[in-house]
C-alpha cells in the first residue's frame, strides 16, 4: 500500500516520518512546559499557588520559595484534619527525668504523628527535679500542643510512712541482684507515686482522664479516633495494650496484703468484678497485669473511695520499699477488683512498643494503618492476654468463698512453677 498524496506532491517515506517526529516533539515540549509551570510556585503563569498539607490545623501554608518540589504528595484528610468532635477533660501525662530528653522526644514524635497533632491534648510533664531549659526547648520543638511542667516535692516523692530509710537500704542491698531495679531507691519512689499519688498532683487533679506516655516507647498505627471519647461513650474506665506477667519476687506479699484488705473492706467492693483475671482458681495471684507504661484511665477509678482505701492499706504495709511492688500490678489488681469486664478495654488496634514487649495488630483491617511487623509481636499468645479474652465476671460472694478456702500464708517458693 502506497502513501497518501498531499496536493499532488508525493512525499517519500523519509520525509513523512520526519514530519511526524517534529509534531510529536512539539507536543511533548508544550505539555512539559505547561506542567512544570503549574508545579513551580515561583511561576508567574500559575496564579493559585500550592499549599503544604495543613499539619498545624491553621489555614495552610504556601510552599517556601526555595523549596523545589517535583511531585507533591496528596493531602491526607485523616492526617491533616483538626480533631473531629469534642474532647474530654484529659491530658497526656509523663513522668520523666531531664536525662531522658532524647527518649521522650522520640516517643512524642511518634505519638504526635500518629495521634496528637490531630487531637491536641495537652501534655503534663512531671519530674522530681526541676526541668532544665534545654529539656523544655527540646520538647517545644516537637509539639505545638500545650505542655505543662510540674515538680514533685516530698508530698509526692517519698517513702511510705510505714518504712524507714535504714531498713529500706538493707532491703535494697538484699534485693539488688534478685530482680531488675531490685537495688534502686528512686524506682520505689516512682512506683509509689504512680500507684497512689500522681492523680492528686495539682497539674493532674483537675483532669478527668489521663493517658500515660513514657520515654522510648513507639506508636505504630494511625489513631484516627479519640480513645478517650470512645471510652467515655462506652462506659470504659481502663484501657491497655499489653498484659504480661510480673516477676513473682517483686510482689511476694502483695496478694496477701490485698486479701487482708478485701476481708476488711468487702462493703467497698462491687457485687461482681473481673477479679478472676488476676486470681487463679487456687485463690492466689497469677501475676497477670496490664502494663501501665501505656494506660488510658478514667481517673474517677483512682479517686474512688475503694481505690483510696486500697492504696493507703498497701502504703501502710511495706512492700513498695521492702519488696518492689510496681504500679502496674497495683493498678491491675485494683481495676480487676473494682471493675467489670465491659469497663476494661484492650486497645488491639494501637500498635505499641515499650522496651521488652511489642504489640502489633494482626487483623488486616487494623494493620493497614500500622508500620509494625505483627509476625514479631508475641503478645497475642501470652497467657495473660489469652486469659483476658476468656475470663468473665465473678460475683463477690464467689470470690470471698475462694479466698477463704485457700487461706494460708503465702511464701515465695522458687521451685513452684508459676501457674498459667
Ligand atoms: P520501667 O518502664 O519499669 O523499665 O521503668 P522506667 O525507667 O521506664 O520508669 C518508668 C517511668 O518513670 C518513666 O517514664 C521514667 O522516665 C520515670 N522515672 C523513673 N525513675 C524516675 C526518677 O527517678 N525521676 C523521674 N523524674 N522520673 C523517673
Ligand atoms: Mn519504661
Amino acid at each position: 500500500m502506497g502513501f497518501p498524496q498531499i496536493g499532488g506532491f508525493k512525499p517519500t517515506a523519509r520525509i513523512y516520518k520526519l514530519g511526524i517526529l517534529l509534531i510529536a516533539s512539539l507536543t511533548i515540549y508544550l505539555t512539559l512546559h505547561i506542567a512544570t509551570s503549574m508545579l513551580d510556585p515561583k511561576s508567574t503563569s500559575f496564579t493559585g499557588g500550592l499549599s503544604l498539607p495543613n499539619v498545624l490545623g491553621g489555614s495552610g501554608s504556601k510552599l517556601p520559595a526555595n523549596l523545589s518540589v517535583g511531585v507533591l504528595p496528596p493531602a491526607r484528610v485523616s492526617y491533616d484534619a483538626p480533631a473531629p468532635g469534642e474532647r474530654v477533660n484529659g491530658a497526656i501525662v509523663v513522668l520523666v527525668r531531664n536525662s531522658e530528653l532524647d527518649g521522650l522526644r522520640k516517643s512524642m514524635r511518634m505519638f504526635e504523628d500518629r495521634f496528637n497533632r490531630k487531637f491536641k491534648y495537652p501534655y503534663v510533664l512531671l519530674n522530681d527535679q526541676n526541668f532544665t531549659q534545654e529539656f523544655r526547648d527540646g520538647i517545644a520543638a516537637i509539639t505545638n500542643n500545650e505542655v505543662r511542667y510540674g515538680m514533685l516535692d516530698g508530698n509526692y516523692w517519698n517513702y511510705s510512712p510505714s518504712v524507714t530509710p535504714e531498713e529500706t537500704e538493707k532491703k535494697l542491698q538484699f534485693n539488688k541482684n534478685r530482680y531488675l531495679y531490685g537495688g534502686s531507691l528512686s524506682y520505689r519512689f516512682m512506683c509509689r507515686f504512680q500507684s497512689g499519688l500522681f492523680y492528686k498532683h495539682p497539674l493532674v487533679r483537675d483532669l478527668d482522664w489521663y493517658w500515660r506516655l513514657e520515654p522510648d516507647v513507639e506508636y505504630y498505627c494511625d489513631i484516627d479516633y479519640d480513645p478517650f471519647v470512645f471510652m467515655r461513650d462506652n462506659g470504659i474506665k481502663y484501657g491497655f495494650t499489653i498484659a504480661p506477667r510480673e516477676g513473682r519476687r517483686t510482689v511476694e506479699t502483695l496478694w496477701n496484703t490485698t486479701r487482708s484488705w478485701i476481708k476488711e473492706n468487702t462493703d467497698l467492693l462491687p457485687e461482681k468484678s473481673l477479679v478472676n483475671w488476676v486470681m487463679g482458681t487456687d485463690g492466689h495471684y497469677n501475676l497477670c497485669h496490664f502494663w501501665s507504661n501505656f494506660e488510658i484511665v478514667d481517673l474517677s477509678l483512682y479517686r474512688s473511695e475503694a481505690y483510696e482505701s486500697y492504696f493507703n492499706y498497701l502504703d501502710s504495709a511495706q512492700g513498695f520499699f521492702y519488696e518492689r511492688w510496681g504500679d502496674a500490678p497495683v493498678h491491675s489488681i485494683a481495676a480487676s477488683l473494682l471493675l467489670q469486664k465491659g469497663e476494661i478495654h484492650w486497645f488491639e488496634d494501637i500498635g505499641y512498643k515499650h522496651p521488652g514487649n511489642m504489640h502489633c495488630p494482626r487483623d488486616p483491617a487494623m494493620h493497614s494503618k500500622c508500620i509494625c511487623d505483627h509476625a514479631k509481636a508475641y503478645t497475642y499468645r501470652s497467657a495473660c492476654q489469652t486469659r483476658f479474652s476468656k475470663v468473665n465476671n465473678m460475683s463477690k460472694d464467689r470470690m470471698l468463698q475462694i479466698l477463704t478456702n485457700s487461706e494460708f500464708e503465702y511464701r515465695y517458693d522458687p521451685n513452684k512453677k508459676s501457674e498459667e
